[in-house]
């Protein structure tokens, strides 16, 4: 017979919220790298938690970790990981003051996509990411990660680029920088969204007396 399981110890449910947010994300760390609530972990070499800072007013959640990411334990290191870098600071962002993650914290063998069990197994992690740090906004890169944070919303290709706005958070969809690595027309795409996420990110450093919600481009799901 096989071990009973059990329900994942996330520490956001569990922890005094006296503890500081990067106290609790590093727990939320500690929780993935011993997790082992799908098959994933039998076949990755390290979990990617995720890396950044827990006052980040900017979330960034890709697909999985690629061979490299499996490797070093970090999100976002190989070549797609180089191009989100720049597109970062063609907009004058930092990776450093993004918390960047994943949908899923350890490898699909051959990077294959997620399948829906492993990413059912794996929510709890990035929920709890997202409720300690309380983003302004969630910079969601690639299908996977919209339809994880955001069910029901439309396709990756229609809402692209666009400001999608859940009660009081705002996500942006783009593609994934690993699709553009060698298609150039999407790479522009990509280029011209980023653009439009750096007005979106303008819009909510502006004063309250600002506008936001008659911006053209905004869509409000639910
Ligand atoms: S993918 Fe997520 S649920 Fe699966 S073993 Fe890794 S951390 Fe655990």
């Amino acid at each position: 017979m096989g071990r009973p399981v059990t329900a994942p110890r996330v520490p956001e449910q569990e922890l005094s919220r006296a503890l500081g947010p990067e106290a609790r994300l590093r727990l939320v760390a500690e929780e993935v790298e011993r997790c082992q609530r799908c098959p994933l972990h039998l076949t990755r070499t390290r979990a990617v938690p995720g890396f950044g800072p827990a006052t980040a007013r900017l979330m960034a959640v890709g697909e999985a970790p690629g061979e490299r990411e499996d490797r070093e334990g970090r999100p976002f290191v190989g070549a797609a990981g180089q191009l989100l870098t720049r597109l970062l600071e063609g907009i004058g962002l930092s990776r450093q003051d993004i918390f960047i993650t994943n949908v899923l914290k350890s490898r699909p063998p051959g990077n294959r996509d997620p399948l829906p069990e492993e990413v059912a197994a794996c929510a709890p992690f990035l929920d709890a990411q997202v409720e300690i740090i309380r983003p302004q906004a969630i910079l969601l890169l690639g299908r996977h990660a919209l339809q994880r944070l955001i069910p029901g919303a439309p396709g990756i290709s229609r809402c692209h680029g666009q400001v999608l706005r859940v009660g009081e958070r705002s996500y942006f969809p783009c593609y994934h920088p690993a699709a553009a690595l060698y298609n150039s027309q999407l790479l522009e795409v990509l280029e011209r969204d980023f653009q439009a996420l750096r007005r979106h990110l303008d819009r909510l450093a502006a004063p309250p007396a600002a506008p936001p919600a008659a911006a053209p481009e905004q869509l409000g799901l639910f």
